[in-house]
Formats: C-alpha cells, sequence, structure tokens
C-alpha cells in the first residue's frame, strides 16, 4: 500500500532525523514556530556561491513537523538558493492540494497525506515557511536568526 510506504518513510526520518544538529558560523538561522500544535525548529544554513552548502536542524515536536524539517533538509542541500526557494513553494502548494510534480519532490510526497488532516498541514510546513523566511532575510542582507511561524504562512 502507498500510504503504508509513506507512513514509512515519515516515521523513518522521525526516528532517524537526517541533517541534524547545530551550525556554528550559519548564514542563515531560523527560529520556525507552530503554535497550533506546539512544534519548533532551529534551521541553519551556510551559504556559498549562491547554493546551501550545508543545511542542519534542530527541534521538537509532532512526528510530522520533525520528519517533514529532516526531508527538507535532504531535499535542498546543495540547491541554489532560488531551486530552494521554488521547491519549497511547490511543497506548500502540494500541502494545499495541488497535484504534486514527482520527479521533482521525490520522497516528499510522503506528506501529502497529512492533508487529510488538515489542522496538521501547519505542521508539516513549518520546516518550509521557516526556509523561506529566513532565504528572504538572507536576500535582504539582514542578520541571521528571525522567527517564522507556519500560522501565518505565506
Ligand atoms: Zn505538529
Amino acid at each position: 500500500m502507498l500510504q503504508d510506504l509513506y507512513r514509512e518513510i515519515i516515521l523513518d526520518h522521525y526516528a532517524h532525523p537526517r541533517n541534524r544538529g547545530k551550525l556554528e558560523g550559519a548564514d542563515i538561522a531560523v527560529e520556525g514556530v507552530n503554535p497550533s500544535c506546539g512544534d519548533e525548529i532551529s534551521l541553519y544554513a551556510r551559504v556559498r556561491d549562491g547554493r546551501l552548502e550545508e543545511v542542519r536542524f534542530e527541534g521538537r515536536g509532532c512526528s510530522i513537523s520533525q520528519a517533514s524539517a529532516s526531508m527538507m533538509t535532504e531535499a535542498v542541500k546543495g540547491k541554489s538558493l532560488d531551486a530552494a526557494h521554488e521547491l519549497a513553494e511547490e511543497f506548500k502548494a502540494m500541502m494545499h492540494g495541488q497535484v504534486p510534480d514527482e520527479g521533482r519532490l521525490g520522497d516528499l510526497v510522503a506528506l501529502q497525506g497529512v492533508r487529510r488532516f488538515p489542522v496538521r498541514i501547519k505542521c508539516a510546513t513549518l520546516a518550509w515557511v521557516a526556509l523561506q523566511q529566513g532565504l528572504r532575510e538572507y536576500a535582504a542582507g539582514r542578520p541571521a536568526r528571525v522567527v517564522a511561524s507556519s500560522e501565518d504562512e505565506l
């Protein structure tokens, strides 16, 4: 069953988060909060030559929020800042009902099942909203460390 496969992917990322930890001297550092569920993540990234050379996160909260953060770090690591922003847009569009392009979203499509539980959508989008906020701050030349909330998702 596809749903079982999706659940396995999510639980695997929750149990064994990828790119977890703090990044010293990060160019991008964002605190993401999802008040409706109590999820928190700290997202860090190092930018080199217009690419996300390193991406890490720390956090606590429900399995969806933490698995999504883990999957996000894997998906955007090595990507250009523009490509990372576009992927975030695509991911959010999927979470809001658009049919995903599996070629581009890969394993991230596992999270689309969360759409059946509207209250959890903000858990899944938290890391991505934080990423986009961090990219905006970086592009504006503002210092790292900002707070983003998936409550006011753009
Ligand atoms: Zn949550």
